[in-house]
């Protein structure tokens, strides 16, 4: 399909189709869940929610505006990716390509495992180096994020978050549908649930191999530069080995279960939370003068 396309010539094109094509999928992803959990919040959907406070809606329409931006950065590698093949650059195919089934199982793992160590070690930079916490800091804005912040970054942090749609088809024969989707609804689907600010029941923080959304939750309030913690994406073993996780006995561990056991999510609680009207975000004027940016409220800090 993505291949047919390229073939076409022209590389604008190409850019255009993938990021609408991105642009749908992601604001569908990001936009069912926000609609449930953020605009029609119940008790109990509530008790399950990371940070008891909800974002206002001039920080939900921050996350939209920085999340386009990565949004059209992120369809660039593949872009270039598919119009490499001409060139004898780019191993990139469609269909079976002359390969087997089995093959395009192989690259699905290897895409997934090798991409999932890359995401870690990259964002584990961000949070180490003065410089790359510059490029990342943007993704930090919000400390209570809500499902729209998957790709909330900024060109260049974006850019070498996507290389893999770039480098992956320089070093290996890769179906190019196969690869955008492993990363347009995949990546970005499992990105999603990390941005829900809720917590399942099950896998629950203390899982011993997933990194939940209260991990991510947590990085985002949490951790800033010089403090790597849960820079990690599907597995806690990277974060495992390099020590930057946050554990907590629980008596004062913050994650939804432990607050649920210890009696804090109260309809009493529940009651006094502020639940902002989010309906602004469908009024066009509130996109073009926009909202007042207000600072976050994270009572783990
Ligand atoms: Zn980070
Ligand atoms: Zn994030
Ligand atoms: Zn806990």
């Amino acid at each position: 399909m993505l291949y047919a396309l390229a073939q076409q010539g022209h590389f604008l094109l190409t850019w255009l189709v993938l990021t609408v094509v991105a642009f749908v999928l992601t604001m569908l992803m990001s936009g069912v869940l926000f609609y449930r959990y953020y605009a029609h919040p119940t008790f109990e959907t509530w008790q399950r929610k990371s940070n008891p406070q909800f974002p206002k809606p001039a920080m939900v329409r921050r996350e939209v505006l920085q999340m386009l931006k990565g949004i059209y950065t992120a369809t660039l590698c593949p872009a270039i990716a598919l119009h490499l093949v001409d060139a004898g650059w780019s191993h990139a195919y469609g269909g079976l390509g002359g390969h087997s089934v089995a093959y395009l199982v192989f690259t699905f793992f290897v895409v997934w495992i090798g991409s999932d160590l890359y995401e870690f070690a990259y964002h584990r930079l961000g949070h180490t180096r003065a410089f790359w916490w510059s490029q990342h800091k943007p993704h930090h804005a919000f400390a209570n994020p809500s499902p729209f912040a998957v790709i909330a970054d900024d060109h260049l942090d974006q850019l070498i978050r996507s290389a893999p749609l770039l480098v992956i088809p320089l070093c290996m024969p890769i179906n190019m549908d196969l690869l955008f989707l492993t990363y347009g609804a995949f990546f970005y689907g499992y990105g999603v649930y990390l941005h829900w600010g809720y917590e399942l029941a099950w896998p629950n923080a203390h899982h011993p191999f997933i990194n939940t959304s209260f991990q991510h939750y947590f990085h985002h309030a949490r951790s800033t530069v010089n403090k790597p913690l849960h820079t990690g994406f599907f597995f806690k073993l990277w974060d495992q080995l390099a020590g930057s996780v946050y554990e907590a006995g629980p008596a004062e561990c913050v994650c939804a279960s432990c607050s649920i056991a210890r009696g804090e999510r109260t309809r009493e609680a529940f009651d006094a939370i502020e639940k902002p009207d989010y309906s602004v975000l469908l009024s066009p004027s509130f996109w073009v003068r926009g909202g007042r940016a207000t600072v976050e409220l994270d009572p783990a800090r």
